[in-house]
């Protein structure tokens, strides 16, 4: 029997064997791949991956589900950390690791920024998000749904939506649709900002007002000729601006 969903830990469990085997596929575990499962819930996707693993690391912050996941397998081969994943040190899993989950939506856009600070270390990811957040992650510039998220994870990752997942195969089923996201971190060789902390504020400005021109929201940073230098006309609007438009912005000096 599944355990009330708690609101406040964004819980909606999968229940759809089609779903649940779809992700199993996606995910497509190695005996000795080095895994961490976020939200493991009541195990719906746990169950499949601890079959096909040597070992799997879980990270799960509610309580009363940990004790139930802590009893059913051996620690040798499920290692359940029970915290919340916000804090969650990557690094004690090994040097290299992968990373799955049926998130909770809650927290969706914290967590990918946190795991962002691992992606040298992570070899791949795949989530379940809700729709709208895979739609921003994934988006093209000159679109709706393309803002700081989508610069902030393409100047890391690659990032291909996999399928959708109708509410009907949750319980309780959630207002939202969701989707699958693979995520590959790009390599040492990809197009990269001097400064990280100067690309990520650069970014956060442009898209603080996102109906302003450049030239507006950029100027605690740069003026208009700087802007312009870079190619850039300064009337336009941070929406229009490829990640590498952002690294030249950012590398201004
Ligand atoms: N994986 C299960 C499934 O597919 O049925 C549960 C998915 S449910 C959408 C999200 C899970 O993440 C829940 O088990 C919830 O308790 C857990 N969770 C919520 N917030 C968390 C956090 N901050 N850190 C770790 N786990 C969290």
């Amino acid at each position: 029997m599944l355990p009330r969903a708690k609101k406040q830990f964004g819980q909606h469990f999968l229940t759809d064997r089609h779903y649940i085997d779809r992700i199993v596929t996606a995910i497509a575990p190695a005996r000795d791949d080095v895994m961490v499962e976020i939200g493991p819930g009541p195990g719906a996707l746990t169950a499949p991956l601890v079959e096909r693993l040597d070992r799997l690391h879980a990270v799960e912050v509610d309580r009363d589900l940990a004790a139930a996941l802590r009893e059913r397998w051996d620690a040798k081969q499920f290692t359940l950390h029970e915290q919340d994943v916000l804090t969650f040190d990557f690094s004690q899993v090994g040097p290299r690791f992968r990373c799955v989950g049926n998130l909770p939506y809650n927290i969706s856009t914290p967590f990918l920024f946190h795991l962002a600070d691992y992606a040298e270390a992570l070899i791949d990811a795949v989530f379940m998000l809700q729709k709208e957040v895979v739609d921003r992650m994934v988006a093209a510039p000159d679109s709706e749904a393309y803002g700081r998220l989508s610069v902030m994870l393409q100047y890391r990752f690659a990032m291909r939506r996999l399928f959708d997942v109708p509410p009907g195969a949750f319980t309780p089923p959630p207002k939202v649709d969701s989707a699958i996201v693979r995520m590959v971190p790009l390599g040492a060789d990809r197009p990269r900002a001097k400064d990280d902390i100067r690309f990520a504020a650069i970014v956060t400005a442009g898209f603080g007002q996102r109906r302003k021109t450049l030239g507006n929201t950029l100027k605690p940073f740069l003026s208009s000729s700087q802007i312009e230098a870079c190619g850039i006309d300064p009337k336009r609007r941070a929406e229009t601006l490829s990640v590498s438009e952002f690294i030249a912005l950012a590398d201004v000096r």
